[in-house]
């Protein structure tokens, strides 16, 4: 069978085609970056609007990038939740109608399930159970999984999600949009050992993480900076590079932390802060150090992107699943809630 992905849920239109036997047979993604990046964040109806321009022409491109035709399809899955109402609608009304018209199966995709499951797409796939840190724009969160749809929230963040943490502290300092690219690209000249910003929470037990406290410690050390006439490019790398040492050290201690309250030794990081090469090292040594394995995906596909929901959707419509004619998109939507598959199916 051959599922066509949708993901529009927020600011990157991504189209795929998966292929049950084959694998991923091609993906396209447009990214609205450009366009959002003169307010300093994703405008919610400019991004609907760029959607609806953009899903067709990179449908089609896809097609022919995997040389196949609209009758090789089987199925058709969406991103049906969390992100943004319009952004969601836009590519809920495509993926249906084309579905309609094709007479297809369609299944709208949980955007998380999509992200946790985005490294399935590489040669070597974790088994289940593992332990997920999915950390991305708008979620920091460490999940039992001991399947697909078989989630159970360990622990979550209190405040803003790591990848927002990236994001306003390069707003701060005046860097650009998205943060977390440039956050990293400037810590790789920092001094490490001049400023020590604290490890949030990890005193404390449980799993829960808050990176609110960080973001407020990275404003206090730049105003300060400015005051003694400091403001500088290296000070700027210096206070990325302690940052993002922060972060990772925090993220690092709470997986271990999981880890050891489950019993496993199996680690999958997603979301798009996962594309961060501090976060990937720390991680990395952990799992080495307790002999452990560690998956991420491909660095293209931490981001938003067509493949892991055409993979997530392509489990689920393996499974009999699919959504009748009267879609509707969820802004909001609890993992934990989402319908198990059979593992006889995966
Ligand atoms: P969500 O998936 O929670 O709905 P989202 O889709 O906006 O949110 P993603 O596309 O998964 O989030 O990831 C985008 C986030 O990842 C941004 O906050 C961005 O700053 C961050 N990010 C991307 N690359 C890096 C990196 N190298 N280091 C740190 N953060 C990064
Ligand atoms: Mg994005
Ligand atoms: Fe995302």
């Amino acid at each position: 069978s051959l599922t066509l992905g949708i993901e529009t849920s927020c600011d990157e239109t991504g189209i795929a085609l998966y292929h049950s036997e084959k694998g991923l047979l091609a993906h396209s993604l447009y990214s609205q970056v450009k366009l959002h990046a003169e307010y300093g964040g994703v405008v919610p109806e400019l991004a609907s609007r760029d959607h609806v321009r953009k899903i067709l022409p990179l449908v089609r491109e896809t097609l022919d990038k995997a040389q196949t035709q609209p009758s090789d399809i089987t199925g058709i899955a969406y991103t049906r939740g969390p992100g943004l109402m319009g952004a969601l609608l836009s590519g809920a009304a495509v993926a249906r109608s084309l579905a309609f018209a094709w007479q297809l199966p369609a299944v709208g995709v949980h955007h998380m399930e999509g992200h946790l499951l985005a490294p399935m797409l590489e040669d070597t796939q974790p088994e289940f159970p593992f332990i997920c840190l999915l950390v991305s724009g708008g979620h920091s969160m460490i999940i039992r999984v001991d399947g697909i749809g078989r989630y159970r929230l360990l622990g979550d963040t209190l405040d803003d999600a790591a990848g927002e943490a990236f994001d306003k502290t390069a707003k701060m300092l005046g860097l650009g949009y998205p943060g977390g690219p440039e956050v990293s690209k400037r810590a790789l000249q920092g001094v490490s050992d001049r400023y020590k910003f604290p490890r949030p929470m990890v005193d404390r037990p449980g799993l829960d993480m808050s990176f609110s406290g960080l973001k407020t410690y990275t404003l206090n050390t730049w105003l300060k900076a400015k005051d003694e006439n400091d403001a500088t490019e290296q000070t700027q790398a210096d206070i990325c590079r302690a940052f993002e040492m922060a972060v990772a050290d925090t993220l690092r201690i709470k997986c271990k932390r999981a880890l050891e309250q489950e019993g496993l030794n199996r680690l999958v990081v997603s979301g798009g802060v996962s594309a961060n090469r501090e976060i990937r090292e720390q991680l990395t040594a952990l799992m080495d150090k307790r002999r452990g394995e560690v998956f991420f995906p491909r660095l293209e596909f931490c981001t938003d992107n067509g493949a892991m929901i055409a993979y997530a959707g392509s489990k689920r419509l393996a499974a009999g699943q699919s959504d009748d004619l009267n879609f509707a998109c969820q802004p909001r939507w609890d993992l934990e809630s989402l319908t198990p598959i059979d593992d006889s199916v995966v």
